[in-house]
Protein backbone atom coordinates (compact mmCIF):
# COMPACT_ATOMS: atom_id res chain seq x y z
CA UNK A 1 0.00 0.00 0.00
CA UNK A 2 1.11 3.41 -1.02
CA UNK A 3 0.94 6.76 1.44
CA UNK A 4 1.25 9.70 -0.46
CA UNK A 5 2.24 13.68 0.92
CA UNK A 6 1.27 16.43 -1.24
CA UNK A 7 1.90 19.95 -1.23
CA UNK A 8 -0.29 22.24 1.09
CA UNK A 9 -2.64 24.36 -0.96
CA UNK A 10 -2.41 27.15 1.61
CA UNK A 11 0.30 29.81 1.22
CA UNK A 12 0.52 30.36 4.79
CA UNK A 13 1.13 26.75 5.36
CA UNK A 14 4.62 25.69 5.91
CA UNK A 15 4.27 22.53 8.18
CA UNK A 16 5.47 19.06 6.43
CA UNK A 17 3.05 16.17 7.34
CA UNK A 18 5.79 13.70 7.43
CA UNK A 19 9.60 14.19 8.53
CA UNK A 20 12.48 11.73 7.04
CA UNK A 21 12.62 10.49 10.34
CA UNK A 22 9.06 9.19 10.28
CA UNK A 23 9.17 8.19 6.83
CA UNK A 24 12.24 6.17 8.34
CA UNK A 25 10.43 4.71 10.73
CA UNK A 26 6.98 3.85 9.02
CA UNK A 27 8.93 2.17 6.46
CA UNK A 28 10.21 -0.10 8.49
CA UNK A 29 7.69 -0.97 10.57
CA UNK A 30 5.31 -1.24 8.17
CA UNK A 31 6.69 -1.93 4.66
CA UNK A 32 4.35 1.15 3.77
CA UNK A 33 5.39 3.28 0.24
CA UNK A 34 6.11 6.67 0.74
CA UNK A 35 5.28 9.48 -1.71
CA UNK A 36 6.12 12.90 -0.94
CA UNK A 37 5.71 15.45 -3.26
CA UNK A 38 8.61 17.40 -4.37
CA UNK A 39 9.37 20.64 -1.86
CA UNK A 40 7.03 19.09 0.46
CA UNK A 41 9.62 19.77 3.87
CA UNK A 42 11.50 23.16 2.28
CA UNK A 43 9.88 25.04 4.73
CA UNK A 44 11.22 22.75 7.67
CA UNK A 45 14.16 22.56 5.93
CA UNK A 46 14.03 18.71 5.40
CA UNK A 47 15.03 18.32 1.40
CA UNK A 48 13.83 16.18 -1.37
CA UNK A 49 17.53 14.37 -0.73
CA UNK A 50 16.70 13.88 3.19
CA UNK A 51 13.27 12.57 2.25
CA UNK A 52 15.04 10.06 -0.61
CA UNK A 53 17.68 8.84 1.90
CA UNK A 54 15.27 8.36 4.11
CA UNK A 55 13.58 5.99 1.71
CA UNK A 56 11.13 7.89 0.18
CA UNK A 57 9.99 8.28 -3.29
CA UNK A 58 9.93 12.02 -4.44
CA UNK A 59 6.80 12.56 -6.86
CA UNK A 60 4.71 15.40 -8.48
CA UNK A 61 1.74 16.88 -6.22
CA UNK A 62 -0.35 14.44 -8.54
CA UNK A 63 1.22 11.60 -8.12
CA UNK A 64 0.96 11.87 -4.20
CA UNK A 65 -2.72 12.30 -4.41
CA UNK A 66 -3.08 9.30 -6.25
CA UNK A 67 -1.82 7.12 -3.18
CA UNK A 68 -3.98 4.57 -1.27
CA UNK A 69 -3.80 6.64 1.47
CA UNK A 70 -3.35 10.25 1.58
CA UNK A 71 -2.15 12.49 4.48
CA UNK A 72 -3.14 16.40 4.23
CA UNK A 73 -3.00 19.33 6.30
CA UNK A 74 -5.78 21.03 5.54
CA UNK A 75 -9.51 19.96 3.81
CA UNK A 76 -8.33 19.00 0.18
CA UNK A 77 -9.85 21.09 -2.20
CA UNK A 78 -12.67 20.62 -4.48
CA UNK A 79 -10.90 19.18 -7.64
CA UNK A 80 -9.24 17.07 -5.07
CA UNK A 81 -12.01 15.69 -3.52
CA UNK A 82 -13.44 14.80 -7.09
CA UNK A 83 -10.80 12.98 -8.12
CA UNK A 84 -11.13 10.46 -5.33
CA UNK A 85 -11.20 7.03 -5.82
CA UNK A 86 -13.57 4.56 -3.87
CA UNK A 87 -9.95 2.81 -3.03
CA UNK A 88 -8.11 5.70 -1.31
CA UNK A 89 -8.30 7.26 2.10
CA UNK A 90 -7.59 10.51 3.05
CA UNK A 91 -5.74 11.21 6.52
CA UNK A 92 -5.38 14.60 8.08
CA UNK A 93 -6.86 17.77 9.30
CA UNK A 94 -10.38 17.81 7.53
CA UNK A 95 -11.95 20.05 9.94
CA UNK A 96 -15.37 17.85 10.09
CA UNK A 97 -17.22 19.92 11.83
CA UNK A 98 -16.20 23.45 10.58
CA UNK A 99 -16.40 22.39 7.10
CA UNK A 100 -18.43 19.15 7.06
CA UNK A 101 -19.54 19.47 2.74
CA UNK A 102 -15.76 18.32 2.68
CA UNK A 103 -16.86 14.76 3.91
CA UNK A 104 -19.93 14.88 2.22
CA UNK A 105 -17.91 14.88 -1.35
CA UNK A 106 -15.49 12.22 0.41
CA UNK A 107 -18.49 10.14 0.83
CA UNK A 108 -19.51 10.55 -2.76
CA UNK A 109 -16.46 9.20 -4.14
CA UNK A 110 -16.44 6.42 -1.84
CA UNK A 111 -13.39 6.95 -0.20
CA UNK A 112 -12.72 6.99 3.56
CA UNK A 113 -11.90 9.83 5.08
CA UNK A 114 -9.97 9.99 8.81
CA UNK A 115 -10.45 13.59 10.39
CA UNK A 116 -7.57 13.57 12.90
CA UNK A 117 -9.50 15.92 14.94
CA UNK A 118 -11.56 13.19 15.82
CA UNK A 119 -9.16 11.10 17.78
CA UNK A 120 -11.01 10.80 21.13
CA UNK A 121 -8.96 12.29 24.16
CA UNK A 122 -8.65 9.36 26.09
CA UNK A 123 -5.38 8.30 27.61
CA UNK A 124 -4.77 5.34 25.62
CA UNK A 125 -5.11 8.00 22.53
CA UNK A 126 -2.76 10.85 23.85
CA UNK A 127 0.19 10.47 21.58
CA UNK A 128 -1.86 10.71 18.28
CA UNK A 129 -3.66 13.63 19.66
CA UNK A 130 -2.47 15.76 16.93
CA UNK A 131 -5.23 19.32 18.11
CA UNK A 132 -3.23 19.51 21.00
CA UNK A 133 0.34 19.40 19.79
CA UNK A 134 -0.71 21.65 17.60
CA UNK A 135 -2.46 24.00 20.19
CA UNK A 136 0.35 24.13 22.64
CA UNK A 137 2.46 25.32 19.66
CA UNK A 138 -0.20 27.89 19.17
CA UNK A 139 -0.11 29.13 22.74
CA UNK A 140 3.21 29.92 23.02
CA UNK A 141 3.49 31.42 20.52
CA UNK A 142 0.39 34.13 21.33
CA UNK A 143 2.39 35.11 24.08
CA UNK A 144 5.58 35.61 22.49
CA UNK A 145 3.36 38.03 19.80
CA UNK A 146 1.95 39.67 22.19
CA UNK A 147 4.86 40.34 24.07
CA UNK A 148 6.64 41.89 20.66
CA UNK A 149 3.63 43.78 19.84
CA UNK A 150 2.91 45.66 23.56
CA UNK A 151 4.43 48.60 23.75
CA UNK A 152 5.63 47.61 27.49
CA UNK A 153 7.92 45.19 29.41
CA UNK A 154 6.19 42.06 30.50
CA UNK A 155 8.34 41.83 33.60
CA UNK A 156 8.84 43.57 36.50
CA UNK A 157 11.64 45.51 35.80
CA UNK A 158 14.04 47.66 38.38
CA UNK A 159 15.82 49.84 36.62
CA UNK A 160 18.33 53.45 37.76
CA UNK A 161 15.72 54.91 35.55
CA UNK A 162 12.59 53.46 37.49
CA UNK A 163 10.75 50.50 38.61
CA UNK A 164 8.45 48.97 35.93
CA UNK A 165 5.75 47.49 36.44
CA UNK A 166 4.62 43.96 35.11
CA UNK A 167 2.28 43.69 32.20
CA UNK A 168 -0.91 42.41 33.06
CA UNK A 169 -2.25 39.64 31.42
CA UNK A 170 -5.49 37.86 30.65
CA UNK A 171 -6.35 34.56 29.34
CA UNK A 172 -9.68 33.25 28.22
CA UNK A 173 -10.09 30.07 27.84
CA UNK A 174 -7.70 27.62 29.32
CA UNK A 175 -8.00 24.41 27.02
CA UNK A 176 -4.15 23.32 25.80
CA UNK A 177 -3.50 26.52 23.99
CA UNK A 178 -4.60 28.96 26.71
CA UNK A 179 -2.56 27.07 29.55
CA UNK A 180 0.10 27.29 27.23
CA UNK A 181 -0.22 30.93 27.03
CA UNK A 182 -0.41 31.60 30.76
CA UNK A 183 2.88 29.29 31.20
CA UNK A 184 4.67 31.49 28.62
CA UNK A 185 3.49 34.43 29.57
CA UNK A 186 4.21 33.84 33.44
CA UNK A 187 8.03 32.72 32.02
CA UNK A 188 8.48 36.12 30.65
CA UNK A 189 7.88 37.98 34.03
CA UNK A 190 4.01 38.96 33.49
CA UNK A 191 1.15 39.31 36.00
CA UNK A 192 -1.00 36.59 34.52
CA UNK A 193 -4.94 35.74 35.15
CA UNK A 194 -6.87 32.77 33.67
CA UNK A 195 -10.53 32.66 33.02
CA UNK A 196 -12.60 29.61 31.60
CA UNK A 197 -15.79 28.07 32.00
CA UNK A 198 -14.67 24.66 32.97
CA UNK A 199 -14.26 24.37 36.55
CA UNK A 200 -11.49 22.06 36.42
CA UNK A 201 -9.94 24.98 34.46
CA UNK A 202 -8.85 26.53 38.26
CA UNK A 203 -6.79 24.22 39.33
CA UNK A 204 -4.91 23.60 36.16
CA UNK A 205 -4.52 27.68 36.01
CA UNK A 206 -3.37 28.03 39.81
CA UNK A 207 -0.92 25.48 39.45
CA UNK A 208 0.81 26.98 36.86
CA UNK A 209 0.94 30.51 38.94
CA UNK A 210 -1.68 32.26 37.62
CA UNK A 211 -4.74 33.53 39.47
CA UNK A 212 -8.29 32.37 38.42
CA UNK A 213 -10.68 35.10 37.69
CA UNK A 214 -14.16 34.80 39.14
CA UNK A 215 -17.15 35.55 37.70
CA UNK A 216 -20.49 35.67 38.72
CA UNK A 217 -22.14 33.16 36.18
CA UNK A 218 -22.74 29.60 37.11
CA UNK A 219 -20.94 27.59 34.64
CA UNK A 220 -20.82 24.56 36.74
CA UNK A 221 -22.61 22.56 34.05
CA UNK A 222 -20.43 23.68 31.32
CA UNK A 223 -18.11 20.27 31.04
CA UNK A 224 -19.74 17.81 28.07
CA UNK A 225 -18.72 13.76 29.10
CA UNK A 226 -15.79 13.97 25.78
CA UNK A 227 -14.31 16.63 28.49
CA UNK A 228 -15.03 19.66 25.48
CA UNK A 229 -17.29 22.48 26.99
CA UNK A 230 -20.90 22.92 26.43
CA UNK A 231 -21.95 26.39 24.74
CA UNK A 232 -23.80 28.44 27.53
CA UNK A 233 -27.48 29.18 27.65
CA UNK A 234 -28.19 32.19 25.70
CA UNK A 235 -28.26 34.53 28.68
CA UNK A 236 -25.65 33.27 30.47
CA UNK A 237 -23.79 33.90 26.78
CA UNK A 238 -25.08 37.53 26.37
CA UNK A 239 -23.47 38.42 30.02
CA UNK A 240 -20.06 37.08 30.14
CA UNK A 241 -18.76 39.69 28.04
CA UNK A 242 -20.38 42.30 30.30
CA UNK A 243 -19.04 40.65 33.16
CA UNK A 244 -15.40 40.09 31.69
CA UNK A 245 -15.60 43.90 30.43
CA UNK A 246 -13.80 45.14 34.09
CA UNK A 247 -11.08 42.50 33.65
CA UNK A 248 -10.35 42.82 30.07
CA UNK A 249 -9.92 46.79 31.04
CA UNK A 250 -6.73 46.44 33.34
CA UNK A 251 -5.03 44.25 31.49
CA UNK A 252 -1.98 44.99 28.63
CA UNK A 253 -3.14 42.01 26.53
CA UNK A 254 -5.70 39.89 26.49
CA UNK A 255 -5.83 36.19 24.70
CA UNK A 256 -8.17 34.62 24.16
CA UNK A 257 -8.69 30.78 22.81
CA UNK A 258 -12.26 30.21 23.79
CA UNK A 259 -14.34 27.35 21.51
CA UNK A 260 -16.98 25.21 21.27
CA UNK A 261 -16.50 22.22 18.69
CA UNK A 262 -18.34 22.25 16.35
CA UNK A 263 -20.08 26.04 17.65
CA UNK A 264 -19.06 29.77 15.93
CA UNK A 265 -16.39 30.72 18.28
CA UNK A 266 -17.97 32.45 21.64
CA UNK A 267 -18.23 36.40 22.34
CA UNK A 268 -15.52 37.20 25.01
CA UNK A 269 -14.61 40.39 24.30
CA UNK A 270 -17.30 43.12 22.87
CA UNK A 271 -16.66 46.42 21.41
CA UNK A 272 -17.05 48.30 24.81
CA UNK A 273 -14.43 46.46 26.03
CA UNK A 274 -11.60 46.76 23.50
CA UNK A 275 -12.71 51.02 24.33
CA UNK A 276 -11.84 50.33 28.08
CA UNK A 277 -8.35 49.37 27.31
CA UNK A 278 -5.81 51.62 27.33
CA UNK A 279 -4.04 52.72 24.33
CA UNK A 280 -1.08 50.29 22.93
CA UNK A 281 -2.69 47.07 24.81
CA UNK A 282 -2.82 43.78 22.69
CA UNK A 283 -5.47 41.10 22.36
CA UNK A 284 -4.47 38.12 20.41
CA UNK A 285 -7.83 35.85 19.01
CA UNK A 286 -7.27 32.41 18.77
CA UNK A 287 -10.40 31.46 18.28
CA UNK A 288 -9.81 33.84 14.77
CA UNK A 289 -10.40 30.87 12.06
CA UNK A 290 -13.61 30.40 14.38
CA UNK A 291 -14.81 33.65 13.26
CA UNK A 292 -13.10 34.89 16.81
CA UNK A 293 -13.36 35.97 20.54
CA UNK A 294 -13.52 39.32 20.05
CA UNK A 295 -15.88 41.62 18.24
CA UNK A 296 -13.00 43.12 16.44
CA UNK A 297 -11.19 40.21 14.96
CA UNK A 298 -10.53 40.16 11.54
CA UNK A 299 -8.81 36.66 10.64
CA UNK A 300 -5.62 36.70 9.59
CA UNK A 301 -5.13 40.34 10.23
CA UNK A 302 -3.93 42.58 12.48
CA UNK A 303 -6.04 45.62 12.94
CA UNK A 304 -6.12 48.77 15.38
CA UNK A 305 -9.47 49.71 16.56
CA UNK A 306 -9.81 52.40 19.65
CA UNK A 307 -5.64 51.98 19.56
CA UNK A 308 -5.59 48.58 20.65
CA UNK A 309 -3.95 45.76 18.81
CA UNK A 310 -6.04 42.94 17.58
CA UNK A 311 -4.17 39.68 16.14
CA UNK A 312 -6.32 36.77 14.48
CA UNK A 313 -3.57 34.70 13.68
CA UNK A 314 -4.86 31.86 12.15
CA UNK A 315 -1.74 29.38 11.83
CA UNK A 316 0.36 29.77 14.51
CA UNK A 317 2.13 26.33 14.52
CA UNK A 318 3.21 27.48 10.36
CA UNK A 319 5.26 29.94 12.29
CA UNK A 320 7.10 27.44 13.68
CA UNK A 321 7.38 24.79 11.15
CA UNK A 322 10.52 22.42 12.36
CA UNK A 323 8.67 21.44 15.66
CA UNK A 324 5.38 21.74 14.27
CA UNK A 325 6.22 19.50 11.45
CA UNK A 326 7.91 17.18 14.18
CA UNK A 327 5.23 16.54 16.44
CA UNK A 328 1.98 16.57 13.47
CA UNK A 329 4.35 13.76 12.02
CA UNK A 330 5.00 12.25 15.45
CA UNK A 331 1.29 11.80 15.83
CA UNK A 332 0.50 10.83 12.29
CA UNK A 333 3.54 7.98 13.29
CA UNK A 334 1.34 6.58 16.27
CA UNK A 335 -1.91 6.75 14.92
CA UNK A 336 -0.60 4.80 11.46
CA UNK A 337 1.50 2.76 14.05
CA UNK A 338 -2.33 2.12 15.10
CA UNK A 339 -4.57 2.11 12.01
CA UNK A 340 -1.85 0.26 9.69
CA UNK A 341 -1.74 -3.82 8.90
CA UNK A 342 1.70 -5.53 8.25
CA UNK A 343 0.93 -4.73 4.83
CA UNK A 344 0.62 -1.02 5.00
CA UNK A 345 -3.03 -1.61 4.36
CA UNK A 346 -5.65 0.23 6.44
CA UNK A 347 -7.03 -2.31 9.59
CA UNK A 348 -9.42 -0.50 10.42
CA UNK A 349 -11.41 -1.95 13.37
CA UNK A 350 -14.45 -0.13 13.53
CA UNK A 351 -15.39 -1.87 17.02
CA UNK A 352 -12.58 -0.07 18.62
CA UNK A 353 -13.33 3.04 20.46
CA UNK A 354 -10.38 5.58 18.57
CA UNK A 355 -10.97 3.76 14.98
CA UNK A 356 -14.91 3.97 15.05
CA UNK A 357 -14.47 7.89 16.01
CA UNK A 358 -12.07 8.94 13.26
CA UNK A 359 -13.63 7.00 10.65
CA UNK A 360 -16.19 9.90 9.54
CA UNK A 361 -16.79 8.46 6.41
CA UNK A 362 -16.28 4.96 5.05
CA UNK A 363 -17.41 2.82 2.25
CA UNK A 364 -19.90 6.46 0.99
CA UNK A 365 -21.28 6.68 4.13
CA UNK A 366 -20.84 9.65 6.78
CA UNK A 367 -20.60 7.55 9.80
CA UNK A 368 -20.06 10.56 12.33
CA UNK A 369 -23.38 11.88 13.63
CA UNK A 370 -22.25 15.17 14.20
CA UNK A 371 -20.95 15.67 11.10
CA UNK A 372 -24.64 14.02 9.39
CA UNK A 373 -26.56 16.70 11.36
CA UNK A 374 -24.15 19.32 10.60
CA UNK A 375 -25.23 18.70 6.75
CA UNK A 376 -29.01 18.18 7.40
P1 LIG B 1 -10.88 23.88 22.84
O1 LIG B 1 -9.77 24.35 21.97
O2 LIG B 1 -12.06 23.24 22.21
O3 LIG B 1 -11.41 25.10 23.73
C1 LIG B 1 -10.50 25.93 24.43
C2 LIG B 1 -11.08 26.29 25.79
O4 LIG B 1 -12.14 27.24 25.66
C3 LIG B 1 -11.67 25.12 26.56
O5 LIG B 1 -10.94 24.97 27.77
C4 LIG B 1 -13.11 25.56 26.82
O6 LIG B 1 -13.59 25.13 28.09
C5 LIG B 1 -13.00 27.06 26.76
N1 LIG B 1 -14.24 27.81 26.53
C6 LIG B 1 -15.28 27.52 25.72
N2 LIG B 1 -16.23 28.49 25.79
C7 LIG B 1 -15.77 29.42 26.66
C8 LIG B 1 -16.28 30.66 27.13
N3 LIG B 1 -17.47 31.12 26.72
N4 LIG B 1 -15.54 31.36 28.01
C9 LIG B 1 -14.34 30.88 28.44
N5 LIG B 1 -13.79 29.72 28.02
C10 LIG B 1 -14.51 29.00 27.15
O7 LIG B 1 -10.36 22.89 23.96
P2 LIG B 1 -8.98 22.08 24.07
O8 LIG B 1 -7.89 22.97 24.47
O9 LIG B 1 -8.80 21.36 22.80
O10 LIG B 1 -9.27 21.06 25.27
C11 LIG B 1 -10.55 20.80 25.76
C12 LIG B 1 -10.49 19.77 26.89
O11 LIG B 1 -9.95 18.53 26.46
C13 LIG B 1 -9.63 20.16 28.06
O12 LIG B 1 -10.27 19.68 29.21
C14 LIG B 1 -8.40 19.39 27.87
O13 LIG B 1 -7.69 19.21 29.08
C15 LIG B 1 -8.97 18.12 27.38
N6 LIG B 1 -7.95 17.32 26.71
C16 LIG B 1 -7.82 15.99 27.04
C17 LIG B 1 -6.86 15.22 26.42
C18 LIG B 1 -6.67 13.75 26.74
O14 LIG B 1 -7.15 13.29 27.74
N7 LIG B 1 -6.00 13.02 25.88
C19 LIG B 1 -6.04 15.77 25.45
C20 LIG B 1 -6.21 17.10 25.13
C21 LIG B 1 -7.17 17.87 25.77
Amino acid sequence: ASLGVPRAAATDETRAALTPDVVERLQDTHGVEIRVASGVGTDAYHTDDDYEAAGATVVSDDDAWGADIVLTLAPPPPERRTALSDEQAVLGLLQPLDAPQVLADIAKQGATALPMELVPRISRAQSMDVLSAMSSLAGYRAALEAALRLPKFFPLMSTAAGTIRPASVLVVGAGVAGLQAIATAKRLGAKVRGYDIRDATREEIESLGASFVELELDTSLSEGDDGYAKELEQAKQERQPELLRPHIAKSDVVITTALIPGRPAPLVINEAAVKDMAPGSVVVDLAAPNGGNCALTEPGETVTRHDVHIMGPTNLPATMPVHASELFANTVRALLDYLLNDDGTLALDLDDEVADAMCAVHNGTIRNERVRSLLD
